[in-house]
């Protein structure tokens, strides 16, 4: 699998000061923006079942937080190094800004392969991350949540271990420490499939600008884990066709069409896509090379490089991953008409119904399904119809759009607050 582990970072700060340029940003403003708030690493020791005591390496980075508390997932993956996070991070704060949330840009992550743990070694890492943050991360302050390799059952984890280090006063209050969690936990309705589904919603607005049949269109889908496997779930249901899926395990293609509900299954069981319905194995360059109308890269940053753009050809690349095109790559592919929503806005589903689960834990309050679905598709709604009026009066892509109003909305915030002292 192709990896740039440091091109993230420089790619999110070129965007940044590019548009800070075009916008003729306060220098104020662009030196705040520079650089995140609060870089945080723990180096933290657990015992794994063999006795042995093994040492981890955490990071938490507080990108910015004049909108509200940090936001952000938190990654277990063993490609997790400062400036991933950190590129991370500042995506969280253009994201939040973008879809008008009342909450700033934090991620953070742990170096390691949560899959070759067992599961109480995983839950001791979890509880030992939670005890070293120690009060850098609170309901008010700073709220993780779910990202690559972490789920529903980990932030539980975070969640009571929090509890349990609270005070009576604060306990309570303290369920809102992390998002994402189960819904018997304090989860809200909705969250898990938010990100897919915020995907699909920010389609169906392309398809209604474009005057596009949804149900026409064939798509393929790179990564079937959660924001992947929901958000062709979402299509699936608008009559959509899925023809090509690319994962750490391989390629499947077919163009008569693949099953989504039996390969969620098969993914859930047998940890990846190859060898479903016994479909031939397909090389990862058949899959970016693959004929279909709009392409969701759900897997990590960098996927999309030079070298895959010259053989793609989609109408649309929705990207429910972070940063899964390379600048270098995004160019070619606006150069040969294929439109993107880009990652800030496509996947931001997921931070909104996070927002909307921590309202609701502050509340006490619990919404339906689709309440949280109504809610959510307004927010997305409101935000693309903005960035694409921006993108058609700045005459410029619709990512440089994306980071326009967002962070024109942030420099707005600073000019009137003032900087302190
Ligand atoms: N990890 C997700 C993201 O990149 C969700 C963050 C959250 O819900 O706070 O947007």
């Amino acid at each position: 699998m192709t990896t740039h582990k440091d091109k993230l970072y420089t790619s999110v700060k070129n965007k940044i000061r590019e548009v800070s340029q075009t916008l003729n940003l306060s220098q104020s403003v662009k030196t705040i923006l520079r650089q995140p708030k609060n870089e945080i690493i723990v180096n933290f020791p657990v015992k794994m079942d063999n006795g042995d005591l093994k040492l981890f390496k955490g990071y938490r980075i507080q990108h910015n937080n004049v909108l509200g508390p940090f936001k952000g997932g938190l990654r277990f993956h063993p490609c997790v190094n400062l400036d991933e996070v950190k590129a991370l991070a500042a995506l969280m704060t253009i994201k939040c800004s973008l879809v008008d949330l009342p909450l700033g840009g934090g991620k953070g992550g742990i170096k390691f392969d949560p899959t070759k743990l067992s599961q109480a070694e995983l839950e001791r890492v979890t509880r030992r991350f939670v005890s070293a943050l120690g009060s850098n991360i609170s309901p008010v302050h700073d709220i993780p949540a779910p990202d690559v390799g972490t789920n529903a059952q980990i932030m539980v984890w975070m969640m009571d271990t929090y509890m349990n280090l609270a005070g009576p006063n604060e306990k309570h209050l303290a369920r809102g420490i992390v998002t994402g969690k189960t819904i018997e936990c304090g989860g809200t309705l909705g969250r898990e499939q938010a990100t897919g589904r915020g995907v699909v919603m920010c389609i169906e607005e392309w398809a209604k600008v474009n005057n596009v049949d949804i149900s026409s269109l064939t798509y393929s889908v790179q990564g079937f884990g959660n924001v992947g496997s929901w958000a062709a779930d979402a299509l699936n249901i608008l009559g959509a066709k899925l023809t090509a899926v690319n994962d750490h395990t391989g390629t499947i293609i077919d163009s008569s069409g693949i099953d989504v509900n039996r390969l969620r299954a098969y993914v859930k069981e047998n940890g990846g896509v190859k060898g479903f319905d016994k479909l031939e194995e397909r090389s990862r360059e058949s899959f970016f090379s693959h004929q279909c109308d709009i392409m969701v890269p759900a897997a990590l940053e960098n996927q999309i490089t030079e070298e895959e753009a010259e053989v793609m050809n989609m109408k649309l690349i929705a990207e429910g991953a972070n940063g899964p095109t390379t600048p270098e790559a995004e160019k070619i592919l606006l150069q040969k008409g294929v439109e993107f929503i880009p990652d800030v806005l496509a996947n931001a589903g997921g931070v909104t119904v996070s927002y909307f689960e921590w309202v609701q834990n502050r509340t006490r309050d619990s919404w339906t399904e689709e309440e949280v679905n109504t809610k959510l598709r307004r927010k997305l709604q409101k935000a693309y119809k903005e960035v694409a009026e921006l993108q058609k009066e700045q005459n410029v892509d619709m990512r440089t759009a994306c980071y326009m109003k967002s962070i024109k909305n942030l420099e707005n915030v600073y000019l009137q607050r003032g900087i302190f002292p």
